[in-house]
């Protein structure tokens, strides 16, 4: 399926054009939403391909984009060089270290696979089938975020490629500035082909969910918020969830087209602390559905139980000095049955080990936020824009409480002014003198945004 293309000769893997065979499965992306044509795509094989492949684009002006799994793509583009890092799929664990070492297109569920058998864990999110280094990058709040703080917090070493197409070892001291800036500030600094990062002691955990009628949102809400702010332990993390699910038979039957309230739970201490913890959520009201247990790290994907199939989604999120209940429920009510969009809400705590940054600092910004809140809407092309006016009025009353957004959580086109407000402004000043130092010409600035 190799094009006639010169790069081919220089790229041990595809290298397609529009014109050729394989080329829309090539650019294709989780995120469904943003079309990307690209005049060339390299499916990369290794670090030698990417740098063929940035190499190429360098000299010709051509902009880079780089995509794993596609579950973050920044905008819709047409031109410039596409490289895909699906089949840089390598995972090697060492379990003496407690690292992982994975290939720049590697997912999650690979690295849960191969760290389990050593009673260790990755510090993954809820979609396992995400890659690694796109969620490592952008800060990866994870499943057992307040107990480890960002999976960004655990980067031991990169491996980069520069827009000048050279190779880069990256830690914190051989590149500590580029090291400072990858962990956090993701984009605009080259394609990364390698990422070496911690793993925690951590075989099995007590958690699951708590599924309430939608009519009991309100309530819901108002537990929450005295919960967490009633001193849980940092080795619970938990999220709510408010959807109306569609009326669909992959769905459990009670579930189906309802509008639920769900809790998430996930809880490193033993089972019945676990249950003792959970206990006051139960006085809000019957569960739908209740599943909470204990179960090995390997089955921890089932407490969020993320889409796994493509489609367009567009979403944004803030981060809150706290907790305004009236606000709060307000938003969610917004979102919820008879919503302009599909919609999911999501509100999370953060704090404990998020508030904690590594020793050596890193690029993740806001780390005084107490609780996460996010908005996620299913809206393609031409509807997009009407989505996300939708959001701006779901936060517009928030605003008291905004201290930032989580990139991570930005979905669909990126908005340089929301990119932005993920960091503190010294932080966004530093990540730019940067990206200019690194990349002067902007040959990766498709995926960074500007400043202006
Ligand atoms: C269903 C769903 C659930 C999610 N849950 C969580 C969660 O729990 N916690 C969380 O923190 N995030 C979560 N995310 C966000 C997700 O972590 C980000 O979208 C992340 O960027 C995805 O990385 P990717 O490689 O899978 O996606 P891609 O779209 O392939 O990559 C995303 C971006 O990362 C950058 N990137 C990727 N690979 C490279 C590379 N080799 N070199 C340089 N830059 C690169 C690029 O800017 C690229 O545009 C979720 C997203 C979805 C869709």
């Amino acid at each position: 399926m190799n094009s006639t293309h010169p790069l081919a000769r220089q790229v041990r893997g595809p290298v397609l054009a529009p014109a050729d065979d394989g080329y829309a499965a090539e650019t294709a992306a989780f995120q469904a939403g943003l079309e990307q044509r690209p005049d060339l795509v390299v499916g990369a094989l290794d670090a030698d391909d990417v740098r063929a492949a940035v190499r190429h684009a360098a000299a010709r002006g051509m902009p880079v984009r780089v995509q794993a799994t596609g579950h973050g793509v920044p905008a819709a583009s047409e031109g410039g060089l596409l490289i895909n890092t699906r089949r840089m799929d390598g995972v090697r664990v060492d379990p003496a270290a407690r690292t992982v070492r994975v290939q720049a297109g590697a997912r999650w569920e690979q690295v849960i696979a191969a760290a389990a058998p050593h009673g260790l864990a990755p510090l993954n999110g809820s979609a396992p089938h995400s890659g690694v280094v796109g969620y490592t990058l952008g800060g990866g709040l994870g499943l057992l975020a307040r107990q480890f703080g960002y999976a960004a917090d655990h980067v031991r070493a990169l491996d980069l490629v520069t827009a000048d197409g050279e190779p880069r070892h990256v830690t914190a001291r051989e590149e500590p500035e580029l090291f400072w800036a990858l962990r956090g500030g993701r984009s605009g600094f080259g394609a990364v082909t390698g990422l070496e990062v911690g793993l925690v002691p951590v075989p099995r955990l007590y958690g699951g969910t708590l599924a309430f009628d939608g009519a009991l949102l309100a309530d819901v809400l108002r537990a929450y918020r005295d919960w967490t702010a009633g001193g849980l332990p940092d080795e619970l993390t938990s999220s709510v969830m408010a959807i109306v699910y569609p009326d669909i038979p992959a769905l459990p039957e009670p579930l189906r087209g309802r509008h639920v309230v769900q809790v998430r739970v996930a809880y490193t201490g033993d089972a019945a602390e676990g249950e003792r913890l959970v206990e006051p959520l139960r006085t809000v009201g019957p569960r739908i559905t209740e599943k909470l247990g204990d179960m090995p790290y390997t089955e921890s994907p089932t407490i969020h139980a993320d889409p796994t199939d493509p489609h367009p989604y567009t979403g944004t999120n803030m981060l809150l000095s706290d907790l305004d209940l009236a606000a709060v429920t307000e938003f969610a009510e917004q979102g919820g049955p008879g919503a302009e969009f599909f919609s999911v809400v999501q509100l999370q705590q953060l704090g404990g080990a998020l508030a904690r940054p590594p020793r050596d600092g890193n690029a993740v910004g806001h780390r005084d936020a107490r609780y996460s809140l996010s908005v996620l809407s299913v809206a393609a092309q031409p509807e997009e824009a009407a989505a996300r006016a939708f959001h701006g009025r779901l936060e517009e009353p928030l605003k008291p409480w905004a201290v930032g957004r989580f990139l991570n959580f930005l979905f669909g086109a990126v908005d340089p002014g929301r990119l932005r407000e993920a960091y503190e402004p010294e932080t966004w000043r530093r990540l730019e003198e940067l990206r200019e130092a690194y990349d002067p010409s902007g040959l990766f600035r498709t995926e960074a945004a500007t400043g202006s």
